[in-house]
């Protein structure tokens, strides 16, 4: 078996968990025997599923440390999926090698940049031991350009750089933006 780590990366709504399921679940119509995790940190819609923005979901196990994937899949297991990726601890990058050099294919998708544009977690050097990087683009909500970063809004304002929390009953969201468009308050 030869094994490999595809990397499926952009902002927020660019349609990295869409291309995950897609591949997973035509890895699943091949026979392949396919285990995926995300980290237990994000709950958006579902605790068991990948779901993604659009609405499709494919089954997966929420772990907190990257190690458990190991008591997690068998000698069976010939695809690894992985969402969400940033949010591991940086042994991530270790067991994708790992499984990768065992024969496994290893899917990853996440954010490569964080609200303020800076290389998000273990992602970046995701990237430099993958063979394959896809980097994807949202649709940016101020000016319908590619979107590759992710706009942090604190009530409808964008977030500061240092803003690590906010305060009680303010509203956090995101949007995808370009470039251009994407503003961090310094
Ligand atoms: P990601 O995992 O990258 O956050 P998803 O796969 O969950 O993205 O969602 C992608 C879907 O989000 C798109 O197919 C589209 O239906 C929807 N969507 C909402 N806002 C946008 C946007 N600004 N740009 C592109 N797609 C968007
Ligand atoms: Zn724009």
């Amino acid at each position: 078996n030869h094994g490999y780590i595809e990397a499926i990366i952009g902002p927020m709504y660019s349609g990295k968990s869409e291309e995950l399921i897609r591949r997973l679940k035509r890895a699943k119509i091949a026979k392949q025997n396919i285990v995926v995790f995300k980290p237990t940190v994000d709950n958006r819609y579902s605790k068991e599923d990948v779901v993604s923005h659009s609405g499709d979901s494919i089954e997966a196990i929420p772990i907190n440390k990257s190690s458990r994937i190991y008591d997690l899949i068998d000698e069976k297991t010939q695809v690894v999926g992985i969402d969400e990726v940033q949010f591991f601890d940086e042994k991530i990058v270790d067991v994708a090698v790992d499984l990768a050099d065992k024969g496994i294919r290893v899917i990853a998708a996440g954010l490569d940049m964080d609200f303020r544009g800076e290389p998000f977690g273990p992602t970046p050097k995701l990237l430099a031991v993958a063979e394959f990087v896809d980097k994807i683009q949202a649709i940016c909500s101020v000016c319908g350009h590619p979107a590759t970063r992710s706009q942090r809004l604190v009530d409808g304002e964008p977030a500061n750089y240092n803003d690590s929390t906010i305060k009680v009953g303010a509203v956090e969201s995101y949007e995808a933006r370009c470039r251009k468009c994407h503003v961090v308050k310094k």
